[in-house]
């Protein structure tokens, strides 16, 4: 499969990718192993000593994020290791990093529950900058299967106007933070759909009176694949409107003509700017 970087241009030409996840820190179960958590704030060129320490300390990285402040040189880093091939103890260790030029602060737990670590160290959870929180795509198919049985076609409506506020203010968001024109800011909403984890999606036709926008792996329908007769998306289908209303300067009629829910390959948009 073609790997790289891609352009926005060339972005899901296929729709390929989906097969390499990204885990963020959050936890990790090994009920054999001794499990710590350790956060470093260091000047840029210190981060080499400290992955030559952890590899000559036999300190093995499970997860973990590194971010750099380019203003102030400064790099951060947030790390799960195993630590059961260590000589001595974690307070040593924690110690020798203390005491390598250049290491501004250091913190670390060791709380572990029967081979349990649970991230104790970082909040708030921030994905691009903007505080975020997540949601498992199961729980949020819960969540609708309740909304459905309680409100029945009112779910339908409440699901697509939540879609359309969020699909207007990203666009206008997008357009202000990065001065881009509408159909690139689509563009961008669409690739950080990915980055986010929605889905992997891309626009496959445009023009001035409408676009057909192709989505792998909707969070939104996944929890009913194959399960229905009739597609199932209304809060994305309801961001597209959003995201298109703007765009266009009109009313958009956006239709989910083929859904994995049921059984198609992908879920596909057909979006049309009213006359
Ligand atoms: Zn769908």
């Amino acid at each position: 499969m073609r790997r790289g970087t891609k352009s926005l241009e060339e972005f899901g030409k296929e729709l390929d990718g989906g097969d390499i996840p990204k885990d963020i820190l959050c936890k990790a179960y090994l009920p054999q192993a001794r499990l710590a958590e350790l956060y470093v704030r260091m000047k840029r060129k210190t981060l080499k000593n400290i992955v030559d320490l952890f590899h000559n300390k036999n300190i093995v990285e499970l997860s973990g994020f590194l971010n750099l402040d380019m203003e102030k040189d400064e790099i951060v880093k947030g790390v799960l290791i195993d630590v059961s091939k260590l000589d001595g103890d974690l307070a040593g260790v924690i110690e020798d990093i203390k005491r390598i030029e250049g290491v501004l602060e250091v913190k670390f737990s060791d709380n572990v529950l029967n081979g349990l670590i649970i991230d104790e160290l970082f909040f708030p959870l921030m994905v691009g900058g903007e505080r975020s929180f997540t949601l498992r795509v199961e729980s949020f198919g819960a969540i609708l299967k309740r909304l459905y049985e309680k409100f029945g076609t009112g779910a339908a409506v409440i699901l697509y106007e939540m879609g359309l506020g969020m699909g207007e203010s990203k666009f206008k968001s997008v357009v202000s933070n990065y001065r881009v024109d509408k159909q690139t800011a689509v563009k961008i909403i669409l690739a950080e759909r990915s980055a986010k984890g929605w889905c992997i999606s891309r626009l496959d036709e445009f023009n001035s009176k409408g676009a057909v926008v192709l989505a792998k792996d909707l969070f939104e329908c996944m929890p009913f694949r194959d399960r229905q007769e009739r597609p199932v998306s209304q809060l994305f289908r309801g961001y597209l409107a959003g995201i298109f209303q703007q765009l266009y300067g009109k009313n958009v009629n956006v239709t989910e003509t083929e859904c994995i829910a049921k059984g198609d390959n992908v879920c596909k948009f057909v979006i049309q700017a009213e006359k």
